[in-house]
């Protein structure tokens, strides 16, 4: 069994991004700008954003983050996101979700300009990925894609079964592994919450896709031999061993699984640094334009 470094293949490819930049601002002075916006104080979200920021900093971006209290009015948010649709320095700018329960996260979605929308969350970013048109990729998916073509994993027809439907991770992965493209060309089994027989579906899969949510859930006794396991949930589970009282773990028993996959990605240090990297090669993107 191979593990999929996702945390080695980040580093290597912020720093062809950060040589990118260099070029950038040594012909014409530009360097790529991304702005977050931060609600709250979810120790999650918190972690994730820092973690942003460090990679904007490694990249040789520039970032600008907002921070704001979770009594911030929906119209306020909103303001602060036509503010950033208009504001020309700045490349392409993120909302960090989950957003606190008044405020309604379609709606602010939907109002940030799909040029700027380097999460690729967007309706209209959306269906162009849905069209095979270029568009900013859902940054977890495209972390995924680029893992695959990294580890030069065949995808060209096999059989790839996701669990969770999300429409950040488990939707658009679903739809970009069956679009004809490279990596792509599977035949996809999207599966969910009520899938009549979830066993039975895993069991025939040459490529699993975990995005569901819940630690440990999928274990070795469920994959066939020799299958590639892209593990994307991040579960928190209470550990006392640990200074901080929890440790990280996947939808996926790595322990188990490891005895049985061709290939899996670890958490941490599997599909999120990947995440991370693909907003950064979006934003990259996004100040080119
Ligand atoms: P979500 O939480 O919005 O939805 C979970 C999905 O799992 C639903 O579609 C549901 O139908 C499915 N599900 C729930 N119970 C199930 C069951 N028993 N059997 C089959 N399917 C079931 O999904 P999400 O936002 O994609 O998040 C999933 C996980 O991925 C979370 O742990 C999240 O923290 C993590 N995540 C990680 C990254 C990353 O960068 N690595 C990015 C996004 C999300």
């Amino acid at each position: 069994m191979k593990v999929l470094d996702g945390k080695g293949l980040a580093e290597i490819i912020k720093q062809e991004i950060a040589e990118k930049v260099a070029e950038i601002k040594a012909r014409n002075g530009n360097v790529p700008h991304l702005a977050a916006v931060l609600v709250g104080d979810d120790p999650a979200s918190q972690s994730y954003i820092r973690n942003k920021v460090r990679s904007c900093d490694q990249c040789g971006f520039e970032s600008t983050l907002i921070k704001k209290d979770d009594s911030i009015t929906e119209e306020e948010l909103l303001e602060i996101v036509h503010d950033l649709n208009t504001t020309e320095d700045i490349d392409g700018f993120i909302v960090q979700l989950p957003l606190p329960a008044h405020i309604d996260e379609q709606r602010i979605t939907l109002a940030i300009d799909p040029e700027k929308d380097v999460d690729g969350f967007h309706p209209v970013n959306f269906g162009k990925m849905a069209q095979g048109l270029p568009s900013f990729l859902p940054a977890t998916p495209m972390g995924i894609l680029e893992m695959l073509k990294r580890y030069e994993i065949e995808t060209s027809g096999a059989h790839c079964v996701v669990v969770g439907r999300s429409n950040i991770v488990g939707t658009p992965i679903s739809i970009l592994l069956s679009r004809k493209a490279s990596p792509g060309n599977c035949t996809v089994t999207l599966t969910h919450s009520r899938t009549r027989d979830l066993a039975k579906e895993i069991a025939r899969a040459d490529i699993v896709i975990a995005a569901i949510g819940i630690p440990n859930f999928i274990s070795g006794d469920m994959v066939k031999p020799g299958a590639t396991v892209i593990d994307v949930g991040i579960n928190r589970v209470e550990d006392a061993s640990r200074k901080r009282g929890y440790r990280l773990v996947g939808d996926v028993d790595f322990e188990s699984v490891s005895k049985v996959a061709g290939y899996l990605t670890p958490v941490p240090g599997g599909v999120g640094p990947m995440t991370v990297t693909s907003l950064m090669l979006n934003t990259l993107e996004a100040s080119a334009k």
